[in-house]
């Protein structure tokens, strides 16, 4: 009888590591960060570059999405630095499209909510994710994690996602993946599967399978004639 009650209790821990991943997620997603880096600075008195810190400041996934959509890529006067690509313009488009209709959806079916905008759904579905079964819970989970990545990769192309030459383990296109770092996501811009760092060993797997040289069979035998 204690087993039934350590299985509510496992039920219930997992519950809540779920409930904080979807929040951190939908944050990253709708809310500005601030990242602390150091810019070097010429000390003419020693002679060398002194590292003076500095805060950066960072506009949320989704308005990060919205401003490579529209082209419009910060401050005016900032010289063009980051020319938007049509590529990547058109990934951020179709990566904003998708999350709009799912969360739309999942907040009317789900929570049986009427839909708002994007932001708002998104805030939503984290406020109320505690109210969720866990099944439910779990489907909430996977949907943030996709949104999430797709806008991680799609979004900053002054420093691009890796692309591993490789199929999709999901939808089996060639060179859809895209992979960041810090913390670890990879996503396919083709069918929206995505990947994070609890389960990106059977991806990592999967690229370095395919990646790995074939086998070379030419210095087995002589090349004469
Ligand atoms: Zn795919």
């Amino acid at each position: 009888m204690t087993t039934h009650a350590q299985t509510k209790t496992d039920d219930r821990a997992a519950g809540q590591v779920l409930t904080q991943r979807i929040q951190d997620r939908v944050d990253d997603l709708t809310r500005p960060s601030t990242t602390r880096e150091h810019q070097p600075v010429w000390n003419r008195a020693k002679g060398r570059f002194d590292h003076r810190p500095h805060v950066v400041e960072h506009p949320s996934l989704v308005e990060q999405l919205e401003r490579a959509v529209g082209g419009t890529t910060g401050p005016s006067n900032s010289a063009g630095a980051y020319e938007s690509k049509p590529a990547a313009r058109m990934d951020a488009l179709d990566a904003l499209t998708s999350m709009k209709a799912e969360a739309a959806r999942v907040v009317s079916y789900l929570l049986r909510e009427q839909p708002r905008a994007l932001v708002p759904n998104l805030q939503l579905l984290a406020a109320r994710a505690h109210d969720l079964d866990a099944d439910d819970l779990r489907y909430v989970d996977a949907l943030v994690l996709g949104w999430w990545g797709r806008a991680r990769v799609t979004t900053g192309w002054d420093s691009p996602a890796w692309r591993p030459h490789v199929r999709c383990m999901a939808c089996d296109r060639l060179d859809s993946l895209r992979v960041r770092t810090e913390p670890l996501v990879a996503a396919c811009l083709s069918c929206g599967a995505a990947w994070d760092a609890s389960n990106i060993g059977i991806l990592g797997n999967h690229i370095q399978i395919a990646l790995a040289d074939p086998i070379d069979q030419t210095d087995t035998r002589d090349a004469a004639s």
